[in-house]
C-alpha cells in the first residue's frame, strides 16, 4: 500500500521491511511487570504491539517481566493472561519470563566481568547515590572500581550462593562516572533480595534490574523492535551499550512512544493498587477503575476499547486525552449493537384508573430501533405501573420557547407511554410529609400505536409494569476523581480529590421481564437513561446492573 501509516511505528518498520533491517523480520513483544493489573495504558501497549506484529504479518510474545518478586505474583500473571486474551490478542508460542533467562543473564553478567566491564562494589545504595553526582555535577568512582577480575568473578560468585546480606553490595557496570547522561554512570546490573520468587522459587538470590534484563531478553527473542514509553528514552544507550558489549544472539532496537494518559483518572499500577488496598474501590475490576477488567466490569467491549487505542495513534508527544473521548468510543459501539430495553431507576406508582386489575396486555416491541434483524421484545402493560420520578411535576415548568417546553408527564397533562398508550394525570396522591407516592391516570384505548387527530401528548417516556417486570439494583457509575488531573499538582495527594458520588446505588429499580437471566456482561440501552451491563453480583431474586455511560456527554465541567 502508498498509503502513509498515521502511527509514526509503522513507518519504521515499513522502512525497515523495505531496506531489509532485521532481515525483514517483525518481533514484537509486549512485556507487562506481574506487579498490578494492566490498565488503559497498557491496552494501548497491547494493541501497538499485537496490532502492529499483524498487520506486518510478523509475531508477538507476551514476556512477564518478573524481576521485582517482592511486588509480583500468579493472581496478576492470570489477570494479564485473561485480559490480553478478552481484549483479542494471541501470543505467538509459549509465554515468556524473563526470570527464564536468569542463567544466561548470570552467564553474561560473568562475561562483563571478564571483559572489565563490570565489578561488585560495596558501597550502601545511598552512598552509591552520592558519588553518582547530578546534572551538572561530575560523579565520584567508587573505591572498589578497580576490584580485579578474579577478585569480582569470586566476590559475584558468593552474591548468587547467598553470602551476603541485603544492600551489602551489588554488581555495577564500569562505563562512565562522567556521562552526561545518568544511567550510564555505572549503574546496578544485580542486587541481593533474599525474597523467594513465583516462578523460580528459593534458586536465586540476587536479581538483575530492569536495564540489565530488558534488552538481553528482547535479544534471547529475536525481537526486533522494542516499544516502550517515552520515560525509557534516556535508558536507550545503556540498552544499547548492553548489547554491543555482550555475545547476544541477536540486535534489537528500542523505541519509545508517548504513554496513554487520561483526564479524571489514574494510569499508574502504583497508585491504582493504593486506591485498592485503601478499599477506596471493591477491588482491581471495580466499574471506577481504568483497569481493563474494570472498564469490561462497567460494561467497555474490547472493539471499544481497540477503536479508542486506533483513534489516539501513536506519538512520540505526550498529552492527556479527554475521558470523552474513551466513552464516546463506547457509545459508538453500542448505540449499533445492543438491545434497548426500558428500564425505571427511581419508580413512581402510576395507577390507570380505567384499566381493571389482572389484565395483562403485551406490546411487542423493537429490539433496536435501526436494525429489524436484532428482532423484537414483548413488553407487558398493566393497571399498576412505574414511571421515573423525574418525568412527573405537578405543576409544568413556563416553556422558554418551543423546543424547551415541558415533555414528560404533568397534572391534567398527557404523555405518551413509549410504545404503548398516551396517559392522563388526573390526580395526584401525598404522603404526610407532602411527598408524591402516587399518581392516578387514565388511558386512552384510542391511541395505541399512534396519536389520534386533536392528540398532543408531551412527549414519550418509558414505564414498566409493577407485576411485569424484574427488582434490580442499578449502579450509578461517575468519573473516580472532581479534578482533570488528580495526580498533576505537587501540593495536593490524588486521595484528596476522590469524587464522593462516584458511585451512586439505586436499589428499588426495574427492569423488563426480558432481562430476566440475563448472564453477566450482557449490554442494553436503557431507554432515554444510558448504556448498561449485567454485572456479576447478579443473582436469582434481583439483577445488579452496571451503568457503563450516559447517553450523551453530560458531566458538568
Ligand atoms: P505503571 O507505571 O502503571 O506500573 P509500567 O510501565 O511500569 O506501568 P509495565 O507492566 O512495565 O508497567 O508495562 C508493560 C508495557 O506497557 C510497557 O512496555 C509499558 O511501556 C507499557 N505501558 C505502561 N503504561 C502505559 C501507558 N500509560 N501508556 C502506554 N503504554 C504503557
Ligand atoms: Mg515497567
Ligand atoms: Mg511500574
Amino acid at each position: 500500500s502508498n498509503q502513509k501509516p498515521t502511527n509514526f511505528i509503522h513507518q519504521i518498520i515499513e522502512d525497515d521491511i523495505q531496506n531489509n533491517v532485521h532481515g525483514g523480520d517483525v518481533v514484537m513483544r509486549f512485556p507487562p511487570e506481574p506487579n498490578g493489573y494492566l490498565h488503559i495504558g497498557h491496552a494501548k501497549a497491547i494493541c501497538l504491539n499485537f496490532g502492529t506484529a499483524e498487520k506486518y504479518k510478523g509475531i508477538c510474545h507476551l514476556r512477564f517481566d518478573d524481576t521485582n518478586p517482592e511486588k509480583e505474583s500468579q493472581e496478576y500473571i492470570d489477570s494479564i493472561i485473561s485480559d490480553i486474551n478478552w481484549l483479542g490478542y494471541q501470543w505467538t508460542g509459549e509465554i515468556r519470563y524473563t526470570s527464564s533467562y536468569f542463567d544466561q543473564l548470570y552467564s553474561w553478567a560473568k562475561h562483563l566481568i571478564s571483559e572489565g566491564h563490570a565489578y561488585v562494589c560495596d558501597l550502601s545504595a545511598e552512598t552509591a547515590r552520592e558519588y553518582r553526582g547530578g546534572f551538572n555535577q561530575p560523579g565520584t568512582d567508587s573505591p572498589f572500581r578497580n576490584r580485579s577480575v578474579e577478585e569480582n568473578l569470586s566476590l559475584f560468585e558468593r552474591m548468587k550462593n547467598g553470602e551476603f546480606k541485603e544492600g551489602a553490595c551489588s554488581l555495577r557496570a564500569k562505563i562512565d562516572m562522567n556521562a552526561a547522561n545518568m544511567n550510564l554512570r555505572d549503574p546496578m546490573l544485580y542486587r541481593i533480595l533474599h525474597t523467594s520468587h513465583h516462578q523460580t522459587g528459593d534458586k536465586w538470590c540476587i536479581y538483575p534490574n530492569y536495564d540489565f534484563a530488558h534488552g538481553q531478553s528482547d535479544s534471547i527473542e529475536g525481537v526486533t523492535h522494542s516499544l516502550c514509553t517515552l520515560e525509557f528514552e534516556d535508558h536507550r544507550p545503556l540498552y544499547d551499550w548492553f548489547i554491543e558489549n555482550l555475545p547476544v544472539p541477536s540486535k534489537p532496537k528500542q523505541y519509545e512512544f508517548s504513554r496513554l494518559e487520561l483526564n479524571y483518572t489514574i494510569t499508574s499500577k502504583r497508585k491504582l493498587k493504593q486506591l485498592v488496598d485503601d478499599q477506596v474501590v471493591t477491588g482491581w475490576n471495580d466499574p471506577r477503575l481504568p483497569t481493563i477488567s474494570g472498564l469490561r466490569r462497567r460494561g467497555y467491549t474490547a472493539a471499544s476499547l481497540r477503536h479508542f487505542c486506533d483513534m489516539i495513534g501513536v506519538t512520540r508527544s505526550n498529552g492527556i486525552v479527554d475521558m470523552g473521548m474513551l466513552e464516546a468510543a463506547i457509545r459508538d459501539d453500542l448505540d449499533s449493537t445492543v438491545p434497548r430495553a426500558m428500564c425505571v431507576t427511581r419508580p413512581l406508582k402510576v395507577t390507570l384508573t380505567n384499566m381493571e386489575a389482572g389484565v395483562e396486555e403485551w406490546f411487542e416491541l423493537p429490539a433496536h430501533p435501526k436494525d429489524e434483524s436484532m428482532g423484537t421484545r414483548r413488553v407487558g402493560l398493566t393497571r399498576n405501573l412505574l414511571i421515573e420520578q423525574e418525568d412527573f411535576v405537578e405543576v409544568k415548568p413556563p416553556a422558554k420557547n418551543k423546543h424547551e417546553k415541558w415533555k414528560r408527564l404533568a397534572l391534567g397533562d398527557a404523555v405518551r407511554l413509549r410504545g404503548a398508550y398516551v396517559i392522563t394525570c388526573n390526580e395526584v396522591i401525598k404522603d404526610a410529609t407532602g411527598e408524591i407516592i402516587e399518581l392516578l391516570c387514565t388511558y386512552d384505548p384510542a391511541t395505541k400505536g399512534s396519536n389520534p387527530e386533536g392528540y398532543k401528548p408531551n412527549g414519550v417516556i418509558h414505564w414498566v409494569s409493577e407485576e411485569l417486570s424484574l427488582p434490580c439494583e442499578v449502579r450509578l457509575y461517575d468519573r473516580l476523581f472532581t479534578e482533570a488531573n488528580p495526580d498533576g499538582d505537587k501540593e495536593r495527594n490524588f486521595m484528596d480529590c476522590l469524587n464522593p458520588d462516584s458511585l451512586v446505588v439505586l436499589p428499588d429499580a426495574r427492569v423488563e421481564v426480558g432481562l430476566k437471566d440475563a448472564p453477566a456482561e450482557t449490554r442494553y440501552q436503557f431507554e432515554r437513561t444510558g448504556y448498561f451491563c449485567i454485572d456479576k453480583d447478579s443473582n436469582a431474586d434481583k439483577l445488579v446492573i452496571n451503568r457503563t455511560v450516559t447517553l450523551r456527554d453530560s458531566w458538568a465541567k
